[in-house]
């Protein structure tokens, strides 16, 4: 359901029907509350820079020698997923802690990855 939601253009997030909570990553249960009537919602792809790591190293599987800004996204929904920034030069200077963040989808082997961008190139 992710991977079909990120090749439709839309970031899809779990939530939970009785406690009304998101929740990432997909599973089976909600984390809260235990419950198992859980739906998949698309969400607004929009939130803040959390935290982020820039990697000199990229794993193999990202084809590319650029360095990679690895970073903890916020959502607006209250959930929090590993992504990456693009779209910016990979240094601390452009990548502020709280900066507004939206989603944008990059097709990575058979699959759409979801990645941020800075809210206000867009
Ligand atoms: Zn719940």
């Amino acid at each position: 359901m992710f991977w079909d939601g990120t090749a439709a253009g839309e970031l899809r997030i779990q939530r939970c029907t009785p406690c009304e909570k998101f929740y990432f990553y997909p599973r089976p249960y909600c984390p809260t509350c235990h419950s198992d009537q859980v739906e998949w919602q698309v969400v607004s792809g929009k939130g803040t820079l959390a935290s982020y790591n820039i990697n000199y190293r990229p794993f193999p599987i990202f084809e590319t020698d650029e360095p990679q800004v690895i970073a903890l996204i916020e959502l607006d929904e209250g959930v929090r997923l590993m992504s990456n920034i693009v779209g910016v030069e990979p240094l601390p200077e452009n990548l502020p802690l709280g900066m507004r963040v939206s989603v944008e989808f990059e097709p990575r082997g058979d699959q759409f990855l979801p990645v941020f961008t800075p809210e206000s190139r867009s």
